[in-house]
């Protein structure tokens, strides 16, 4: 009996010893700020006892997988903007994974056709109107935008900024190149100003009387509203879901993928699998007042109260293979000059 009760607590004692060689753990490098991936990473280490170990980047995640190459620690990145993802899956070093979870979690459009990445929340880009200024149902499209009863009216950030050559693109697929580079044209003849600061910058300026609509995402009201300084702003305007004509209004993702060379593969499948949860994706969402994809899921009460708008259902990846054409046409009708 004392040789069995010796033996096993032997074992247990060796079990304990090796843990942390075979500690459970998951890398990813984020392009998403540390108060935004938190929440999600500490609840699916409660859920699953695996570690999350985050590299937090502020550029230079195709340049750092590519110089790490096949021993790169990187499980996972995680990024916003469709540009992005599709930067990394372009430079090949991402790879495929199929998971049924995935599929019934993550509608269609959000998510590659190659199973390369998976979208986890949207945000939608949308135009900010002076409550003062701007009537009910003056603004419902984007094509409208470049309309001449909007000269000198208009504020908006660079167009060269990833929000906006998404935007761009998306004009591209539903009007051609040459369409697009005449809207492009059109929205620069009415603008109040050179494009200039961020998305918070332009809804200042339609406060200050600069300007009475601007180009912005969703969730830059949520912030305004809760800064002390910048809730003046918000409760200046209102949010408008313009649509292109006969199709839906410009999304964009955060999203999700699989490095090429995975040393924590498993885990990191089990996380994004996580990811795409309705649970978590509502925890993600609520965190930068972004719209969760998940069927079933809804976003923040705040959120939703800012209107209901169906989404251009356009794959995102096509968006993508705009992307270049955009910045062309951006830089040819001198958007920034
Ligand atoms: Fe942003």
């Amino acid at each position: 009996m004392t040789k069995i009760l010796s033996t096993s607590i032997f074992f247990a004692a060796a079990a304990s010893v090796a843990a942390p060689a075979m500690a459970e753990e998951v890398n990813v490098y984020s392009y998403r700020q540390p108060e935004l991936i938190k929440p999600l990473t500490d609840a699916f280490t409660a859920e699953t006892g695996i570690k999350v170990n985050v590299a937090y980047l502020q550029k230079g995640m195709v340049e750092r997988l590519q110089a790490e190459g096949s021993r790169s620690p990187a499980d996972m990145i995680l990024t916003v903007d469709i540009s992005r993802l599709a930067a990394v899956v372009n430079a090949g070093l991402t790879q495929p994974m199929e998971s049924d979870t995935i599929t019934a979690n993550v509608p269609a459009q959000y998510r590659d056709p190659d199973n390369h990445w998976f979208g986890l929340t949207t945000r939608a880009r949308i135009v900010y109107a002076s409550k003062d200024r701007v009537a009910d149902g003056e603004v419902t499209t984007y094509e409208d935008l470049a309309d001449p009863k909007w000269a000198g009216r208009i504020c908006t950030r660079s167009g060269t900024n990833a929000y906006n050559v998404a935007l761009t693109s998306a004009v591209i697929e539903h009007h051609g190149v040459e369409g697009a580079k005449t809207w492009l044209e059109g929205v620069k003849s009415n603008l109040a100003r050179k494009p200039q600061g961020n998305d918070r910058a332009q809804v200042k300026a339609i406060w200050a009387g600069e300007c009475d609509i601007s180009i912005g995402n969703t969730y830059y009201m949520g912030k305004m509203l809760s800064d002390d300084e910048q809730k003046e702003w918000a409760d200046s305007v209102r949010i408008v879901f313009p649509e292109f004509e006969g199709k839906g209004t410009h999304v964009n993702i955060s999203g999700v993928a699989l490095t090429k060379s995975a040393p924590n593969k498993e885990n990191a499948v089990r996380m994004m699998e996580f990811l795409t949860s309705p649970a978590a994706q509502e925890i993600y969402a609520k965190a930068n007042f972004e719209y969760p994809i998940a069927p079933g899921t809804e976003a923040d009460a705040l959120v939703t109260g800012w209107g209901d708008f169906t989404a251009d259902d356009v794959n995102l990846m096509t968006l993508a293979g705009h992307r270049s054409d955009a910045l062309k046409i951006t830089e040819e009708v001198d958007f920034d000059g």
